[in-house]
């Protein structure tokens, strides 16, 4: 029998692979998109409603033009789509002066005229009372930040794809596949055989199934998000309160104004590495995380300190360095991979379907992905 053919497969339909689809289909190319498990499922990184977009980002000035695109896009898909994906709040960096977090926004929002305000104590205390925080943290105000509702995100981009012809078929992993003599792929599932003259891969905490060279720089680990009963909701009201990252002696929390649920969210630490196994079929977040989170809100901020509503675990890939790696697959250039996002990834997510549409149809991203090469772990 012969395979059914595609211009381009995309194994993955998360918040890269989503994203590609569009793409893609927008341009009017034939789209499969598969997946493992069904649409708005909780095993893999993007669910729990929300997440946060920063334009400030001290995780390296280079991601500043590509998260800008991403904003606009997110903006312009939310449009398309009819839901409100982009919820603008501003963000808020808060770590102890000196310790980097906030001087390296700082130099992100120098190097791209980004509008921001350097904050003491004092000014967080007024403008923010929610927060308590130690002597000698200081804050780095940027009011384009806000958050991305990532589930609706994902349904927007499926549904966006699905209305210029995608074809997505969820519960149905890519078992494995190969390079063919003309230049295309063959992609085997329990479903059967398809043909494409491309690979998109995007399969998040399980990409090192798909690409083995990622096995090796990649680490999947465990994180935790919770909703807590807040004493005095006025004050996390996303017109008041904005999305932040805090530096505190026990981690880095991240946290968000009240959205679609009557709790707080706060999530982390950050960088905690918890490694965990895709695999497993377990979910729970680990209760040293939990009991990390408890004690970030007793202490810095009291008022969403109250009961655990919603608490939720998920699994993300992580690098050495922390950066992405977005590439083709060495020796395949007609299979290309995003993820590895080292848990920031998301807020990017529209402008690197873009990106991996280009990578698979032009070969010209607008970007320089030199900074997410895979070849920097393999020297
Ligand atoms: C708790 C938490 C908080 C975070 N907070 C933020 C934040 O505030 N801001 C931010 O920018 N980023 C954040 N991140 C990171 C961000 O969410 C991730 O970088 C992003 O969701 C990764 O998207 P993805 O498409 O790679 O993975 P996913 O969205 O998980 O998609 C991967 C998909 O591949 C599918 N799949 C797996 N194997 C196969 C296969 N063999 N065949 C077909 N499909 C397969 C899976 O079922 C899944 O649907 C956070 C992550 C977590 C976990």
């Amino acid at each position: 029998m012969t395979a059914k053919s595609y211009d381009v497969i995309v194994a993955g339909v998360g918040a890269m692979g989503s994203a590609a689809c569009w793409h893609l289909a927008r341009r009017g190319l034939r789209v499969l998109g598969l997946d493992r498990f069904e649409l708005g499922h909780a095993m893999g990184s993007s669910h729990g409603l929300t997440r946060i977009i920063r334009l400030a980002y001290f995780e390296g000035s280079h991601y500043v033009p590509i998260v800008r695109r991403a904003h606009e896009l997110w903006a312009q898909t939310g449009e398309a789509a009819g839901m409100k994906l982009l919820h603008v709040t501003g963000s808020l960096d808060l770590a102890p002066q000196g310790e980097g977090q906030v001087e390296n926004s700082l130099q992100s929002c120098l190097d791209h005229s980004l509008v921001h305000e350097l904050l003491d104590g004092a000014d967080i205390a007024r403008r923010f009372p929610a927060f308590r925080l130690p002597l000698g943290h200081v804050g780095l105000w940027q009011p384009g930040g806000g958050f991305v509702a990532s589930e609706k995100a994902i349904y927007a981009h499926v549904g966006l794809a699905q209305s210029r012809g995608a074809e997505i078929r969820m519960g149905e992993p890519m078992l494995d596949w190969s390079p063919t003599a003309d230049g295309g792929v063959t992609v085997r599932t329990q479903g059967g055989t398809y043909s494409a003259g491309r690979l998109v891969i995007a399969s998040g905490g399980w990409i090192a199934d798909a690409v083995p060279a990622l096995a090796k720089p990649v680490q999947t680990v465990r994180q935790a998000i919770g909703w807590f009963t807040t004493r005095r909701p006025e004050l996390f009201r996303e017109d008041v309160f904005p999305v932040f990252i805090l530096s505190v002696e026990e981690g880095a929390f991240y946290g968000f104004p009240l959205y679609e649920h009557p709790g707080f969210k706060l999530g982390g630490p950050h960088f905690g590495r918890e490694p965990m196994d895709p695999r497993e079929p377990d979910r729970t977040p680990s209760p040293r995380q939990v009991a990390l989170i408890r004690e970030c809100l007793q202490r810095y901020i009291p008022d969403a300190a109250g009961a655990p509503l919603t608490l939720k675990g998920c699994v993300y890939s992580v690098t050495p360095d922390e950066d992405f790696i977005i590439d083709a697959v060495p020796g395949a250039p007609q299979a290309v991979f995003a993820s590895c996002c080292s848990g920031h990834g998301f807020k990017f997510a529209s402008a690197i379907g873009e990106i991996l549409a280009d990578l698979s149809t032009t070969g010209r991203p607008a970007f320089d992905l030199a900074p997410f090469s895979l070849a920097r772990f393999q020297a």
